[in-house]
């Protein structure tokens, strides 16, 4: 079984226009359709504004789809009353470091999301001791979130997805909105991470690692796949002209 599957999905955003006085509709994802494995490590590249983050947070559940339907372990993200297992399956980590965390100290961040599913105390702290060791940020448990450096915040953060064992770990661009010194911690742990077999799909503009680590690579361009390969061949042998003339920019 696949881990997620995404089939024909279609999202649209709805906004209000005040100078129209009506609701206008903006088309983030146009059908599309991916397989996700366990143990896969999925790159998505593409332009800003291209629907990354549109199609990650559908995989976290966050987003309904407009039509089309994503099963995530199996699950209808559609389906209300299977939020909460969705949540214990997929976790998203997100670009800004600073935006999640909420808890007065590191240990309350890591908490947060086992308490919320009514996990018992003794197992909320063997998984919060596990998740700061795996993520190298057992000292800071009793640190205040706010005092901790742009790659510490991103490594509790995915300490904090951690903690919920998901089947599969979301990242949309962590790195994004770190100083360049802080970048590669934060990818060095992703690399371990998906050493140890975790299922991930990232969001990301780091292209070395990309290619390093991902055992698929997809390029997204106008809330379309136009593109998706092993890495040596995405690289290599790019066919889409779009992805191109990005790879001409970015590379
Ligand atoms: P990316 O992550 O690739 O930069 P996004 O998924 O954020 O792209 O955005 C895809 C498209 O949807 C863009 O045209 C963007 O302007 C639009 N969009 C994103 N978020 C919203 C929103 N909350 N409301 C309306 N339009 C949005
Ligand atoms: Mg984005």
């Amino acid at each position: 079984m696949n881990l997620i599957d995404v089939k024909n999905l279609l999202f649209k955003y709805k906004m209000y226009s005040g100078e129209k006085e009506e609701v206008i509709e903006h088309t983030a994802i146009d059908n599309i359709s991916l397989s996700i494995k366990k143990g896969d490590f999925v790159g998505i590249l593409g332009h800003n504004g291209s629907g990354k983050s549109t199609l990650a947070k559908q995989l976290a559940a966050l987003l309904k789809p407009s039509s089309g339907v994503i099963y995530v372990g199996g699950m209808d993200t559609a389906k209300e009353e299977q939020i909460l297992d969705i949540r214990k399956t997929a976790g998203l980590v997100f670009q800004n470091p600073d935006n999640q965390l909420i808890g007065n100290i590191v240990e309350e961040d890591v908490a947060f999301g086992p308490e919320n599913m009514g996990i018992p105390a003794e197992e909320i702290e063997m998984r919060i001791t596990k998740a700061l060791a795996s993520t190298g940020m057992t000292a800071y448990r009793e640190a205040s979130p706010g005092a901790l450096s742009g790659g510490q915040k991103q490594r509790i953060a995915i300490a904090r997805s951690l903690a919920m064992n998901p089947d599969v770990m979301l990242f949309d661009e962590p790195t994004s909105a770190l100083d360049p010194e802080m970048v590669g911690e934060v990818l060095e742990l992703m690399k371990e991470l998906a050493k140890s077999g975790m299922t991930m799909v990232v969001v990301t503009h780091e292209m070395g690692f990309a290619r390093e680590v991902a055992t698929r690579v997809l390029f997204i361009d106008d809330g379309k796949i136009q593109e998706q390969n092993a890495p040596k061949e995405f690289f290599e042998n790019p066919q889409n002209p779009r992805l191109k003339e990005f790879l001409s920019k970015v590379l």
